[in-house]
Formats: structure tokens, sequence, C-alpha cells
């Protein structure tokens, strides 16, 4: 079991105290769920959830970044829609 857990409902990290998921966390994750993206991200978005009625002040979009956006880094294929996203601008 992992020191990093979150501290709720501050939602910092009780191993290192950064918010929480730390890189740490981010990093023992990853290595668990290295064959399940799909359910990493279906794991996160829970505590996702419970951290945005935890921290009513803090910008959705910030905590969508911090929770789910590091999931995504190292993967090569874009999302079809960032692509399209892309274009238009
Ligand atoms: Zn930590």
């Amino acid at each position: 079991m992992s020191n990093h857990g979150p501290v709720m409902p501050i939602w910092n990290c009780a191993g290192c105290g950064l918010p929480w998921p730390c890189r740490t966390r981010q990093q023992e994750l990853r290595a668990a769920y290295v064959d399940a993206p799909v359910s990493l991200s279906l794991y996160l978005s829970s505590y996702l959830v419970m951290a945005m009625q935890d921290l009513p002040g803090t910008p959705a979009g910030l905590l969508h970044r911090r929770f789910m956006e590091w999931t995504r880094e190292g993967q090569p294929r874009e999302e079809s829609w960032v692509r399209v996203a892309r274009r238009s601008l």
C-alpha cells in the first residue's frame, strides 16, 4: 500500500505534502495500470468527483488537469478531437 494517499478534504499527499496525486503517486498508478489505461481513468475520475465536492473554490478545469491530464503523458497517439481542435486554430 502506498504512503502517498490523499489527505481529504484538502487533497494533499499524506506522504510528501504535495497536491495529490503527487509525482510519486502518479508513477505508482501508471505502473499499476500500465495495461489498463481506461481503468486508471475511471479510478481517477471517481477521485476527481470527490475532490470537486471537497474543493468547491477550485476551478473544475484545473482539477481535471491535475487528476486526469498526466495519465496521457507518454501516449503518442493523439485523441481525434485534439487533432480537429489543432486544425481549426
Ligand atoms: Zn506524495
